[in-house]
């Protein structure tokens, strides 16, 4: 599915790439059925996995933010991936017009879908990282090292890759901020439009729970100290400043506010159309 939402001049779509069924338990040993409660749930119990990317336009410049899973091989058992790229056909936009990708990070999930049978999915399109995204993923051990070089190869060789090293607007009021911890490099986005304030989590946080327990790292955080600490600064910030907050593994559409209630600082998860 795909919904959208008014950013000021910009109008921004979030697009489901994918999704699975899982288990509530093994996820975090601390997590109660509260802890889920935003979660859909199927008939046995599992909860809804959600894969979120993002499409930002005003007509005249179009910019992507991550690119979902794609079409690659592996991922958990029943999963459903690869839709970003008809979702933004059926949006009625151009693939190539995309002018620019941010990438929160290379996580496969954020980078795989930047290529579809073996060819580049934006290629008019300057992909975006920071700098020690790739000092990372290009040296280091393990399968998701293996993905993020295997995914990061065609885009390099096209010379379609863009090295940040610091907070970088990327067009008028959309800036990539640096957010480390979940990664070394990780990223998010910010979009500031006439009085209006958005911010693209990316894995900043992947669970609602982690709002009221900003230190419950799950193992996909690369150095849980440090993401705790940013995942609690970024909240608080969200909290104070009221802006709206989206995040891609949250149930979809993944945007609410960060809030106070009775004391906890909460999710408070937003109502926004779909379009399809
Ligand atoms: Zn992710």
């Amino acid at each position: 599915m795909t919904w959208k939402l008014d950013c000021g001049s910009y109008t921004l779509f979030v697009i489901e790439d994918g999704y699975y069924w899982r288990d509530t338990t093994g996820y975090h040993d601390d997590a109660t059925d509260h802890d889920w409660r935003f979660h859909p749930r199927n008939d046995s119990g599992q909860v809804r996995m959600n894969f979120g990317c993002y499409l930002i336009t005003n007509g005249d410049r179009t910019v992507m933010i991550d690119a979902g899973i794609g079409d690659r091989p592996g991922g958990p058992p029943g999963m459903t991936a690869g839709l970003m790229p008809s979702a933004v056909d059926a949006l009625g936009i151009d693939r190539t017009s995309v002018d620019t990708v941010v990438y929160t990070h290379m996580h496969y999930d954020h980078i795989g879908g930047s290529q579809r049978d073996g060819r580049v999915v934006f290629p008019n399109a300057r992909h975006v990282f920071h700098s020690k995204e790739w000092e990372h993923w290009s040296e280091a051990d393990g399968d998701l090292a293996r993905a993020a070089r295997d995914i990061m190869a065609p885009l390099l060789e096209a010379d379609l890759v863009d090295f940040i090293d610091q907070d970088t607007e990327v067009l008028p009021g959309v800036s990539a901020i640096e957010a480390f911890g979940h990664t070394p490099g990780h990223l998010c986005v910010s979009v500031m439009s006439d009085g209006t304030r958005t911010l693209i989590g990316g894995d900043v946080s992947n669970h609602p729970f982690q709002v009221e327990n900003p230190h419950w790292s799950l193992p996909v955080d690369n150095d849980p100290v440090h993401a705790g600490r940013t995942r609690d600064r970024v909240f608080d910030d969200l909290r104070q400043s009221g802006a709206t907050f989206l995040a891609g593994h949250y149930p979809m559409p993944g945007v609410g506010k960060i809030v106070i209630d009775d004391g906890v600082r909460v999710y408070q998860p937003g109502s926004v159309a779909s379009v399809s």
